[in-house]
């Protein structure tokens, strides 16, 4: 009931789920681009730690319950490295809480924060899963548009290529309530639009935080694709943590080419965390700590996503309403998988396929498999980011715009097509982004995510949100190779 009406349809990912499966069978070539989830094994070293924790058969035996709030060994490794990221002590009885995958993390923060007719901010574009777990929570949903830079001839022609996404503090600020904003969920890096949130835009949420909402306004901050930050971004002032020329662009309308000029997607850039690179921990700005829950998992990080080991980390007040509903919710998340995680983590700073570390790794191969994908995308006529001349990207999907060559494609027909799981397109007409998905999936054998579903249904009305792709490029070289040659058939 707290979902409400049309909220309880299917959701994006089981009707792409399902069409993935039936053309994974029909059709030889089919490309799944869609949900994301890498399609290579994890690495060699966290199977291996798998294995040994299933084989040990010492006391501690991994097959077994373990404590409610978190496997001991798991929760020391957290600790140990969020005391590092976040410069302070972390407690890792108190202050940490392991959960099934981020998402029952979000879903445990929410229930213990939010009451009936509370606010939370969601920035727009979001992750799907968010809005429906707000409202399971009594709470409700309060958007802040980002401001997306529209591509400029996808930077054919020189200068400034946008596509890039903002946040107006102002618009930020307009949405607070004092009494009524609990909690704001940020995403950085983003999905699905691979945004990470530079140093000065969330200096601007944690002043906004500080300086308009109530005290029981609480950060909760999703930081699942924080090891995959493929284009960092520029590095700010680290006394102001300003940075004038984003702001500059942004007056401009978002067309500074002096920031485009000096940037390239590893050089020229400090990096700004040395424990996780490229990445800004919401927790560690200055006055966070006590007011943000961070919430991340193993999935995206070890190419692992069905080991579902989540957790959030925090100050003891906030966790410790989460531990207490943790036992009603289930007694513990796998025993032997959060001993396996505990046994990856330190491997992972090691060297690692002739890198200093498995992380430095993991964001060279990201880098190269979303430039092979951009510039399929971008042959066919999709608008796609400028990535080496625009900083600020992670997460591992492209959020491709639908350019008017890319729509005279698709068969006029198929727009008066409205599907079943796409309810809420304007006056009965298809969608065009679930019209374009949908006939791509049939005709190309290449699946993609159409964009409204993250996107608020006022917006959808608007007609605004149904201009996009999302595309992930968590896949082998040559899913993505197969994938290039059948959209060729596009252009
Ligand atoms: N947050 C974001 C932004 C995501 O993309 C996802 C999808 N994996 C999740 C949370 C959920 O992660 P998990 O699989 O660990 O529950
Ligand atoms: N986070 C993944 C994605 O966005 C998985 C989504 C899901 O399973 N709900 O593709």
């Amino acid at each position: 009931q707290r979902l409400g009406g049309t909220a309880t349809g299917p959701t994006v990912w089981s009707e792409f789920g399902r069409l993935a499966a039936e053309y994974s069978q029909s059709n030889n070539n089919f490309s799944n681009l869609g949900q994301g989830f890498p399609d290579w094994l994890p690495p060699e070293f966290a199977v291996q730690s798998l294995v040994s924790a299933a084989l040990d058969t010492t006391s501690s035996s991994p097959h077994q319950y373990t404590r409610t709030a978190g496997h001991p060994n798991l929760v020391k490794q957290l600790a140990k490295r969020y005391s590092k990221h976040l410069d302070r002590q972390v407690d890792p009885m108190a202050e940490v809480a392991v959960t099934v995958g981020a998402s029952q993390a979000l879903y445990l923060c929410l229930q213990t924060l939010v009451r009936p007719g509370d606010e939370v901010i969601l920035f727009e574009p979001f992750f799907d899963l968010y809005v429906n777990q707000i409202k399971l929570a009594g709470g409700i949903p309060v958007y802040v548009p980002l401001t997306f830079v529209p591509f400029n001839n996808n930077g054919r022609d020189g200068g400034d290529s946008g596509g890039r996404w903002i946040l107006e503090s102002n618009k930020l600020r307009d949405k607070i309530s004092s009494t009524k904003t609990r909690a704001i969920i940020l995403n950085s890096p983003h999905n699905p639009t691979g945004k990470v949130f530079t140093h000065s835009e969330m200096l601007d949420i944690a002043q906004i935080v500080t300086e308009v909402a109530g005290p029981q306004c609480v950060v909760l901050s999703d930081e699942v694709y924080k090891y995959i930050v493929h284009s960092p971004p520029i590095e700010v002032d680290s006394n102001t943590g300003k940075n004038d020329q984003e702001k500059t662009a942004l007056q401009e309308g978002g067309g500074d080419s002096s920031i485009n000029g000096s940037i390239s997607s590893s050089s020229n850039t400090k990096r700004t965390t040395s424990s996780c690179p490229g990445h800004v921990h919401f927790a560690s700005l200055p006055n966070m700590w006590e007011r943000t829950l961070t919430i991340s998992s193993a999935g995206k990080t070890f190419s692992a996503t069905g080991w579902q080991v989540g957790w959030c980390i925090g100050p003891a007040h906030l966790i410790s309403p989460i531990h207490q509903l943790l036992p009603y919710v289930q007694f513990c998340a796998s025993t032997v998988i959060q001993e396996a995680l505990a046994r990856t983590l330190p491997r992972a700073d090691e060297a690692y396929e002739g890198y200093a570390s498995y992380y430095e790794y993991l964001n060279e191969k990201y880098r190269r498999k979303r430039d092979l994908l951009s510039k399929a995308l971008q042959d066919v006529g999709f608008a796609v980011p400028d990535y080496d001349a625009t900083p600020g990207w992670g997460g591992f999907f492209i959020f491709a715009q639908i350019t008017e060559e890319v729509r005279r494609a698709l068969p006029s027909h198929r727009l008066q097509m409205p599907h079943c799981a796409n309810p809420a397109a304007p006056g009965g007409r298809a969608r065009l982004d679930w019209a374009l998905c949908q006939w791509m999936v049939e005709e190309l054998g290449v699946l993609c995510i159409p964009s409204s579903p993250f996107f608020s249904k006022d917006r959808a009305l608007e007609g605004a949100s149904d201009e996009f792709i999302r595309v992930a490029f968590c896949k082998t070289d040559e899913t993505i190779e197969r994938a290039a040659l059948s959209l060729r058939k596009l252009a």
